[in-house]
């Protein structure tokens, strides 16, 4: 089976439970509640760490309480990369839909090629913005990245609606960022977003990582035009930006030969 598949899966469960979940809670079953912002499991509370972090900055207070809170997440992406991203952020699964919409209507995808400086330069972009944010947060006392977490307000939005029958404007945020997708390829995830930039810090080479496991291929490329990450998965697959999709592993053609790109722990 396709790695694909298991992961479009995970996605669509994930879409259904952030509606499911404020229906039990409608219904006082309250064994799990809350966003992805925040959310309690049972006895286990489970929080975004980019949140936690800019909240004990804001209050200049380390609450063990909520440093608990991450521990869950911080270990799921120690252990396994970037998984949240590419396997259970609704805002991923939507920029997937724009792809597949842009090739049927055949609109051109605009994707950057690939470049061995791409990473490096990306990875800049991406932490200065994360930089920026919190020292617009640190001047105004407001938690601004909160603000623009696309998969913190799509479950926000979705119990709002459930529970109270109406939308705020915080949708048309996503909505926007969702919208220029159609003309910059995958960009807010790849240089934006701070909630997988900052998730992208505690990347382990250890974990999950995708490897070239023989010492030739092919060399055709395909898993390198396949990557929405636009990297190497050859060689970069533990760098920061891999969110361990596997895209470049169900598109890899030797693979059905041999084992040659594959997840690994090492
Ligand atoms: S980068 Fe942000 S929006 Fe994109 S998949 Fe990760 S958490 Fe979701
Ligand atoms: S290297 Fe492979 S697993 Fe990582 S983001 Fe690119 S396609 Fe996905």
């Amino acid at each position: 089976m396709k790695i694909k598949t298991l992961r479009h899966t995970a996605q669509t469960a994930t879409l259904i439970a952030i509606f499911v979940i404020p229906f039990m809670n409608v219904w006082e079953l309250y064994f799990i509640k809350g966003t992805f912002y925040s959310m309690d499991i049972g006895d286990a509370a489970i929080a975004d760490p980019l949140a936690v972090f800019q909240s004990m900055l804001a209050s200049r207070i380390i609450n063990i309480h909520m440093l608990a809170s991450v521990v869950i997440p911080i270990a799921l992406m120690i252990l396994l990369g970037r998984v949240w991203c590419s396997w259970f952020c609704p805002y991923y699964f939507f920029t997937e839909w724009v792809e597949f919409c842009k090739k049927k209507l055949g609109l051109k995808l605009r994707k950057p090629s690939y470049s061995a400086a791409y990473p490096s330069k990306a990875s800049r972009f991406r932490f200065i913005f994360l930089l920026i944010g919190f020292l617009v947060m640190a001047v105004i006392g407001v938690p601004v990245l909160n603000l623009i977490s696309a998969p913190g307000i799509i479950s926000s939005q979705a119990l709002v609606v459930v529970k109270f029958g109406y939308v705020t404007f915080e949708l048309l945020i996503v909505f926007v960022i969702l919208f220029l997708e159609l003309f910059y390829y995958r960009y807010w995830c790849r240089l934006f977003c701070p909630t997988g930039t900052f998730l992208s810090l505690f990347r382990n080479k250890h974990g999950m990582t995708v490897r070239k496991v023989t010492d030739t291929c092919s060399m055709c490329g395909s898993c390198i035009k396949a990557c929405p990450a636009v990297i190497n998965p050859m060689t970069e697959g533990g760098s920061l930006h891999c969110h361990n999709c596997g895209d470049c592993i169900d598109i890899c053609p030797d693979n059905k030969k041999r084992d040659t790109l594959k997840f690994t722990f090492r």
